[in-house]
């Protein structure tokens, strides 16, 4: 067994501390990262404190990670030792179902093995996340990472980069759409990266007036403030696609009545509160509200090669594992630009 430190969560309403554990030794297809950088994404947060319902303790979080290959499996064909190596959202998953058949793990049907709070899929380990020095994951679940980008900034992709391009793609935005992202936090301000990109023209939906010299900056070219009754008005059926990259508790009816004929909500907030939803602003326009989950293996490689392309990180504030607490704290007020990254240095 590979021997691990690491942060946890032992219970819905501890702080996290620091903890070890063991990892599996190599299978023939595993391989082992050392992780170098670990993105904090809101869904950590969600999990650690049961937000959602039947999380598993004691809780190691974390599922942007970025590291180097220290050891490879007898089978492993895609890594050799020093590689650079990414590892997202899941880790696992049937192999055999139609949906990872399709390389859409994500769906499978019997359900993917997240990077933690779940269970491996023996059913008794409990998968442990990127809070932490080493993981060992089958290569399937491991990407290619460019050296041209800085690390640091390459780690949320993972997670917020591939959630966001995945349901950008699907919508098949291009060049002549109108594109509104509402949240400007870890996911949104890859929204905004990644619709960009795209060649949309791009608005940024936000709580925060604070916000608005950043969206310009990220690429956005329009900055309006959600709570403004007057402003929104004016943008009512307007774009072809918005991306809800909110966390917090909301109804999705302020930013369905954006939506112009046959437009698109692309959900991937996951808040604790059910959204309500009204059929008359639904059928007005043919709308559609589309959910997103992750990305599965060939598309997140496909999402880093685009990043490596077109030069696109997150932007980050570097953090050391023992600021975990303070900044989960933060990012409950919205105070996160635009996402925290830790530097696994601080924990070896
Ligand atoms: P984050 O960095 O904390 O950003 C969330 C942003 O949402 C905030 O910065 C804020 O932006 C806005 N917001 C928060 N509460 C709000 C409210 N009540 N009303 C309106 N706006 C509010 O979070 P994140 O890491 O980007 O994650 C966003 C959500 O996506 C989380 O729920 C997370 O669990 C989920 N997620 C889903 C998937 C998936 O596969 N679908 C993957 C990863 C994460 P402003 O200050 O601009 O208003
Ligand atoms: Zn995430
Ligand atoms: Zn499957």
């Amino acid at each position: 067994m590979i021997p691990v430190k690491a942060y946890a969560a032992q219970s819905p309403s501890s702080a996290l501390a620091p903890f070890q554990f063991e990892r599996r030794d190599l299978k023939e297809h595993d391989v082992l990262v050392d992780i170098l950088f670990s993105g904090v994404c809101h869904s950590d947060l969600h999990q650690a404190r049961d937000e959602w319902g039947g999380s598993m303790y004691p809780m190691v979080p974390g599922h942007e990670i970025v590291g180097k290959i220290i050891k490879t499996g007898v089978q492993v064909k895609k890594f050799s030792p020093g590689d650079l190596a990414g590892v997202g959202v899941m880790v696992d998953s049937c192999r055999e179902c139609r949906p990872c058949k399709n390389y859409m793990e994500q769906y499978c049907a019997e359900g993917m093995t997240g990077t933690y709070n779940n269970y491996e899929r023996d059913r008794v380990t409990i998968a442990q996340g990127g809070y932490s020095t080493r993981i060992v994951c089958d290569e399937r679940w491991v990407y290619h990472i460019s050296d041209k980008l800085d690390l640091a900034g390459v780690a949320p992709l993972l997670c917020a980069g591939i959630t966001t391009y995945s349901p950008l793609k699907y919508a098949g935005v291009r060049p002549g759409h109108k594109v509104a992202v509402a949240g400007l936090g870890g996911l949104g301000h890859m929204a905004v990266k990644f619709a960009v990109a795209m060649g949309a023209e791009v608005t940024m939906l936000s709580t925060s007036p604070s916000k608005a010299n950043d969206a310009l900056k990220l690429g956005a070219h329009h900055f309006v403030l959600s709570k403004d009754a007057a402003a929104m008005k004016k943008l009512e059926s307007h774009f072809d696609v918005v991306l809800d990259a909110v966390s917090g508790n909301h109804d999705y009816e302020i930013y369905l009545k954006l939506l112009d004929v046959q437009g698109k909500l692309l959900v991937v907030g996951l808040p604790k509160e059910a959204p309500r939803v009204s059929p008359f602003e639904l059928i007005k326009n043919r709308r559609c509200i589309l959910g997103s989950m992750i990305g599965g293996t060939l598309e997140t490689q496909e999402m880093l090669d685009f990043c490596a392309e077109k030069n696109i990180v997150a932007d980050v504030e570097v953090i050391p594992m023992h600021y975990i607490n303070e900044a989960y704290e933060r990012m409950l007020k919205n105070d996160v630009k635009y996402r925290f990254v830790i530097d696994m240095a601080s924990l070896k």
